[in-house]
């Protein structure tokens, strides 16, 4: 079980293609300009399982885009979340306000891209893909091994389909 605030589908924003994105409600982590307050609380989201993913059209979803809130604040909500999206064929972003190294394995062994760190306003830019600052980074598992493709992806779209890089699914 976990707590959620909203499902939303069809976004193009926040992944490589088609995103199913799932609202993790609730964040410790308070960075000062967050632009999600209404998501800090742990109360007043929806209690669910990965059952809730039954009544959505997969068909046209590439990704499933874990955020919030903070995805991280409910670890074993996300183990589940990438399980069951992956079952269906798809992949997993988390956008997290942790960084990579406190993120422990269980997680980093179920999704596919992570968007790491604190959102920090004085980095803040509308000129790079997926970051909401540039201190965060875009890391990318590929065959297993995972990589920093920050600055390959940096500053235009679709650098991430010229990179062709090769999402492990394990
Ligand atoms: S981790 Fe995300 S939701 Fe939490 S305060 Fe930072 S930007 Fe806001």
């Amino acid at each position: 079980m976990f707590s959620i605030a909203q499902i939303t589908e069809d976004s193009l924003m926040e992944s490589d293609g088609v995103g199913l994105i799932v609202w993790f409600q609730g964040c410790r982590g308070l960075c000062e300009g967050c632009q999600n307050p209404e998501l800090h609380s742990f109360q007043g989201g929806l209690e669910t399982d990965v059952s809730i993913f039954d009544s959505y059209d997969l068909s046209w979803v590439d990704n499933f885009v874990l955020l919030g809130g903070e995805p991280l604040d409910q670890s074993k909500g996300v183990v589940e979340v990438a399980q069951y999206a992956h079952e269906k064929g798809k992949k997993v972003w988390m956008y997290t306000g942790y960084s990579f190294e406190e993120i422990e394995q269980d997680v980093l062994n179920n999704v596919d891209v992570i968007i790491d760190g604190r959102y920090m306003k004085e980095y803040e830019s509308n000129n790079i893909r997926y970051r909401g600052s540039s201190n965060q980074r875009v890391l990318i598992k590929i065959n297993g091994q995972w990589e920093d493709k920050t600055n390959d992806i940096g500053l235009a779209d679709n650098v991430f389909k010229e990179v062709k890089v090769n999402i492990s699914k394990e």
